[in-house]
């Protein structure tokens, strides 16, 4: 069993928290790095090979059965001759087991158990193999071999449950998985006050409690997007002249990775300040419920034909995940409702109109910002299920235009 599942099983309620931090490594260390996730790949593989073997001698093996013959085969007694820690290695050996599990539990005409070979694989650290040293950390590799050395990162170390050693788009990255006590449901926070939140274009999102109004601007998130896809555009332009999997495609192809990541991760940046914005802003108005409007019904059967709004529904839903989480965190619940008529009704009047630039100016005179409208319509669709004309039109918002560099003044607490 996993160190993961073992927590969740736990009497006391800790929640489980992924950190991850980009390394930044000399060539040696590197070349190290690459090593030993080539080694968990060794053990990968034998597993696969192990079990196909089983498989064909007419074995039949529970997940339990299964784990505990595979970490007796590849452990160092058994000559298992992985530059690893045991714990890390038993590690690979869950991660298989967890691959067969779900195999198992979805097997159709099309699946077939893990068979690839993998080239490379994480590497897992469990608490006992982490040491820390200061402001360094030294994970353990096996008896009679050098650790791991890596930055400490400034974490509580005696908190963490597992390491991982991660490869993503050109760079090694550090996943923490860290407990902390489960927030407990303290008296009085059901019966703070709700807010809805709209998501949109040109502002990210846009908070309301009915009185008083949030608008975080996310023009810089968009402009972001648009590199990404111009980016993604052209490198595709590129790959789509030459032969699928020539030297000429796999370097574009790794162009790609490498300058399609590097933008991501400014999103994502910007996407955990837009959260920790709208989180703190709940924080310090009282809001425990947050209602956030979703696109349903029609729009959402439309996905298949047109792209465009394919990676329109997925930034959405990035930067909903990345809220509800962190929301989750400070004890505030997000509930995603269909926002269908909130934009173009007047919360005042119960007119309909559709708004064309960033006013919302309704045919028997109210006005307001477009985005504040939404925001008020869900929070009314959140709390009474239908829109009531009779409420006030919001006068004014607060307007916070990103930047990214305030993100952690924005949640201290
Ligand atoms: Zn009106």
């Amino acid at each position: 069993m996993s160190a993961i599942k073992r927590a969740r099983k736990q009497a006391t309620p800790v929640r489980l928290r992924v950190l991850r931090f980009r390394l930044r490594l000399g060539p040696t260390q590197a070349a190290r790095c690459d090593f030993l996730r080539r080694e968990a790949a060794r053990v990968w593989n034998r597993c696969v090979e192990l079990d196909r073997a089983w498989r064909e001698a007419g074995l039949k093996l529970t997940a339990w059965a299964l784990e505990k013959q595979l970490k007796a085969a590849t452990a160092r007694k058994a000559g298992g001759d992985f530059e690893l820690a045991a714990n890390t290695t038993q590690a690979v050996v869950e991660a298989y087991v967890e691959a067969v599990e779900r195999f198992r539990r979805r097997q159709g005409a099309a699946e077939r158990p893990p068979h690839r070979q993998k080239a490379h694989f994480t590497v897992a650290w469990k608490a006992r193999e982490i040491q820390p040293q200061g402001n360094r950390v030294a994970l353990a590799c096996g008896r009679g071999r050098q650790p791991l050395v890596i930055p400490a990162f400034g974490l509580p170390w005696e908190r963490v449950r597992q390491v991982q050693l991660v490869y993503r788009h050109g760079d090694y990255w550090l996943h923490v998985t860290l407990a902390e006590p489960a927030p407990s449901q303290r008296a009085g926070d059901s019966a703070g006050r709700a807010a809805g939140g709209d998501q949109g274009e040109v502002h990210a999102l846009t908070l309301s409690t009915g009185d008083r109004h949030l608008v975080l601007v996310g023009r810089r998130l968009r402009s972001e997007w648009r590199l990404w896809h111009k980016v993604l555009a052209r490198l595709q332009a590129l790959q789509s002249r030459c032969q699928k999997g020539s030297r000429r495609w796999r370097k574009l192809q790794a162009a790609k990775e490498r300058r399609l990541g590097r933008i991501l991760r400014r999103i994502e940046h910007l996407e955990c300040c837009i959260a920790r914005h709208a989180v703190a802003w709940c924080l310090a108005h009282g809001v425990s419920t947050l209602y956030v409007g979703d696109l349903g019904g029609i729009e959402r059967r439309a996905q298949g034909r047109r792209h465009r709004q394919r990676m329109h529904f997925w930034r959405r839903a990035r930067l909903l995940r990345r809220l509800r989480q962190l929301a989750a965190r400070h004890g505030i619940t997000v509930v995603v409702i269909p926002e269908r008529g909130t934009s173009r009704t007047c919360p005042a009047c119960g007119a309909q109109h559709k708004p064309r630039g960033r006013v919302f100016a309704c045919p028997n005179g109210h006005t307001a910002h477009r985005d504040v409208v939404g925001a008020v319509n869900i929070l009314a669709l959140g709390l009474w299920g239908e829109l009531l004309p009779g409420r006030p039109l919001p006068r004014e918002q607060e307007t916070t235009y990103l930047r990214p560099d305030r993100q952690k003044a924005a949640l201290a607490a």
